[in-house]
């Protein structure tokens, strides 16, 4: 694993690359962004450059037996902090302080790995504070946190800031399709988790894939008339979280109707541009006949929903009322 590995986060490595190649190391690093942006493998090919036998202008060489061993997490001077359940305790704190004041076994530092830093409570971050305050001269402290607002600003004003942020969509892409196998469905995947693996693969490709089957078969029940509306809007009544995923779904479909539709030549439309790259000659074939007024006026009606569900109005009278709005754009949609 090498600075290769965090992608799409630019800033973030060129600074801590250059804090290695220095070799001037703070003794507390705050690590913060949303989850799965790559915040715990770039504190691994950091901990692994502190500890590398031969490290190269800020990189571990990946092939020492320290670098294998942080790599495999059974390096010695490496040490996790985790939540033990959903907290991180006091106790564990007095551990580290305990295990800070020792040497390091065999390389130059020992690295605590803090995370999520946000799962200690007061108590715990106050005793934290006593070691980031006078910590002993070869120790390094990566607090990684998603959140940055249940920490104390004490901690916080001891931390060199490292921030994190959301990865661009194809960035996010790439790493579904080589890491996890998301073949044609990883466009899909990164427009859905909004610039966070941890968000994109909570749904499986296949999830994904059913998941806009029924979004399609909404919009297609719609064409309907009124009435379909209704016995959809009763169908959805009790399952509010499923109607705003499936919502999002429907989006990126309409989305994807207009890129199809506004391009000059469509059925040669550029995949690149699409989010359903798989679906592309379905999309090709209903947008030749789709009025696009009517497909904005239906993305509006979405964004109107959403809006309401964070206010808390009502959702039954909410959804019916987008439902039946929708009705209206799917239909208008068609007469192109
Ligand atoms: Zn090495």
């Amino acid at each position: 694993m090498s600075w290769e590995n965090v992608r799409g986060q630019a800033a973030a490595v060129k600074m801590l690359r250059g804090t290695l190649a220095s070799g001037r190391a703070a003794h507390a690093y705050l690590f913060t962004g949303p989850r799965g942006v790559g915040k715990t493998t770039a504190a691994l090919v950091f901990a692994a450059g502190l500890l590398c036998r031969e490290p190269a202008a800020g990189e571990p060489c990946g092939r020492c037996e320290s670098c294998r061993e942080v790599m495999g997490l059974r390096h010695p001077d490496v040490h996790r902090v985790e939540p033990d359940g959903d907290v991180i305790r006091i106790e564990q704190v007095r551990q580290v302080q305990r295990q800070a004041a020792l040497r390091p076994v065999i390389g130059p530092y020992q690295v605590f790995f803090i995370e999520p830093a946000e799962a200690a409570g007061e108590a715990a971050q106050n005793a934290l504070l006593k070691v980031l305050e006078e910590p002993p001269g070869s120790t390094v402290f990566v607090l990684i946190t998603h959140q940055t607002a249940p920490l104390l600003p004490t901690v916080v004003s001891r931390c060199v800031p490292v921030r994190f942020g959301r990865l661009p969509r194809d960035v996010a892409a790439d790493i579904l399709r080589e890491r996890f196998g998301y073949g044609d469905a990883a466009e899909l995947g990164a427009a859905l988790g909004d610039g966070s693996i941890w968000q994109a693969t909570r749904w499986t490709p296949q999830a994904l894939k059913e998941r806009r089957a029924t979004a399609v078969a909404l919009w297609d029940a719609l064409t309907a008339g009124p009435s379909a509306a209704l016995e959809q809007a009763q169908a959805w009544h009790d399952r509010r979280d499923e109607l705003l995923e499936i919502l999002e779904m429907l989006e990126l479909w309409l989305r994807d109707m207009l890129v199809c539709r506004e391009q000059p030549h469509g059925a040669s439309a550029d995949p690149s541009w699409l989010v359903n790259v798989d679906q592309r000659d379905e999309l090709v074939r209903r947008a030749q006949r789709l009025r696009p007024a009517a497909l904005l006026g239906a993305l509006d009606a979405i964004l109107a929903f959403r809006r309401q569900v964070q206010q808390n109005v009502s959702l039954r009278t909410a959804a019916d009322v987008l439902l039946l709005d929708l009705c209206t754009q799917a239909a208008a949609a068609q007469k192109g």
